[in-house]
């Protein structure tokens, strides 16, 4: 069995180690000339970074992330409303990293150079369509010129070319570009002392206008003071329907669009405006997703991760949904009989899967608890219990983790996805 994955982003990667795991065959096709470190900050949760120890890479991620040891939510003022543990501080068997999402995408690009060799990734080959004929897939592609490259057959063909994938355009020709949720993330890093915990991942704020922050590198310290690269991401709504910027993931963002709103945040323990004017760049996203498909499988050709089910980056799931859809396809291709089968049981268990998420991405998450204080205490309190008690604010951490699966027992007692490697 040959295979061919059309992305080299931390689906299409992922997928190469796992089906390389498993003993069968593979290449990646990714658009872009060369594989650079993009992006900022992301979290991988403890199922995917299951997923990743299982692959070997779970000292790679400790030498280049941080294990995150609790997630807090607070007012606009700082003031903590609400924090609970995350990853092995929480008792799962596996961590939650944040990790820039370049050094996790080198990390991956670099396991399967060393593992499959040079000529396992092809760059600068964006696929434009997949023509099938009975039992082959072939993928067309052109360079950055827009010019015809030399097509790649395979017995199946793995479209993993996220948020704006062409192939799965081609599947469905007439659901057009991303749904914008009329929500702008600015993102940036800063080189910053260590707040909290020093692994803490904080939200602060309310429904329209939000602050996340969380280390996603440990530095050199400086004079003596330790110092880490801060991932950061502030959010505004607007009422307009109209997109304002691209769903591009490389955007810069200029300051005079959102400072305005942040630039007085100071929680003692942090001053949010030195932080976004100490960034070393800012990117602007419009924060989108997609519709769940109907369906990720056409014949001998696939969909994965971004290209399958677009999410916002909330929760964490982007990159973490990734490597689980990865995971399980291999599982599929390795255990079931055909590939039309392990296409069935790989579409049966995640598209359902990842389609909830996204709804629950969609609807009011665990920070409720932010904005039921901003509601009944928009100018401060004395006493928190007396604005949301203990019980409500258990009650929507509780409510949540039900509905999005992180279910502690169900994950440390699964089974590998794991495949003995076939030595045919
Ligand atoms: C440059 C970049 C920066 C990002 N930064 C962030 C971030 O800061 N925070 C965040 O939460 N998420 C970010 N994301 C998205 C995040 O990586 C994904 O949501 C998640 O990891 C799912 O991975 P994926 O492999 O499905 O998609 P991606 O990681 O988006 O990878 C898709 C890959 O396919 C390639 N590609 C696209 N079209 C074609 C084509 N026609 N043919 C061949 N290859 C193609 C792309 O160049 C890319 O390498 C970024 C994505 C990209 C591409």
């Amino acid at each position: 069995m040959h295979i061919v994955i059309l992305g080299g982003g931390i689906g299409g990667l992922t997928t190469a180690l796992s089906l390389h795991a498993a003993g069968i065959a593979c290449k990646v096709y990714e658009a872009t000339t060369e594989i650079k470190p993009l992006g900022v900050g992301i979290n991988v949760l403890p199922h995917s970074v299951r997923e990743l120890t299982e692959l070997g890479l779970l000292p790679r991620l400790d030498a280049i992330g941080i294990r995150t040891e609790e997630l807090v939510y607070a007012t606009k003022r700082g003031e903590i409303i609400w924090r609970e543990p995350r990853g092995t501080f929480a008792g799962y068997r596996w961590p939650q990293f944040s990790i820039h999402r370049g050094d996790l995408q080198m990390l991956l690009f670099d396991a399967v150079v060393e593992r499959m060799g040079q000529d396992a990734v092809v760059t600068g080959h964006r696929a434009t369509a997949v023509t099938q004929d009975g039992a082959r897939a072939t993928a067309h592609f052109v360079d950055v010129a827009g010019k015809a490259l030399p097509d790649a057959g395979a017995d199946l063909v793995v479209a993993s070319d996220g948020i704006h994938s062409a192939i799965r355009t081609q599947f469905f020709p007439n659901e057009g570009p991303p749904v914008w949720s009329k929500r702008i993330l600015w993102r940036g890093t800063t080189v910053a002392k260590p707040f909290l915990t020093g692994a803490s991942m904080m939200l602060a704020g309310y429904a329209w206008k939000k602050w996340v922050c969380y280390p996603i590198r440990q530095l050199e310290s400086e004079n003596g003071e330790p110092r880490q690269l801060i991932n950061w991401i502030a959010e505004l709504t607007f009422d307009s329907t109209d997109l304002h910027a691209p769903q591009d993931w490389n955007r810069l963002g200029k300051l005079e669009d959102f400072m305005p709103d942040f630039e007085k945040w100071n929680f003692g323990w942090m001053h949010v405006g030195k932080m976004i004017r100490d960034a070393q760049a800012v990117y602007e996203y419009p924060m989108s997703d997609r519709n769940p498909a109907p369906t990720w499988v056409q014949g001998r050709c696939v969909l994965l991760g971004d290209a399958a089910h677009a999410m916002y980056p909330i929760g964490s799931n982007g990159a973490s949904q990734a490597i689980l859809d990865a995971r399980k396809l291999a599982h599929a291709l390795a255990t079931q009989p055909t590939i039309e089968s392990a296409l069935a049981a790989y579409e049966a268990e995640r598209l359902p899967a990842t389609a909830k998420l996204l709804e629950l991405t969609r609807a009011e998450g665990p920070d409720a608890v932010m904005q039921r204080v901003e509601e009944r205490a928009p100018g401060g309190f004395d006493d928190l219990e007396k604005v949301l008690p203990l019980a409500e604010r258990e009650a929507i951490a509780a409510r949540y983790k039900l509905a999005a699966g992180f279910d502690m027992q169900t994950l440390n007692g699964k089974p590998s996805l794991s495949v003995i490697r076939s030595t045919g």
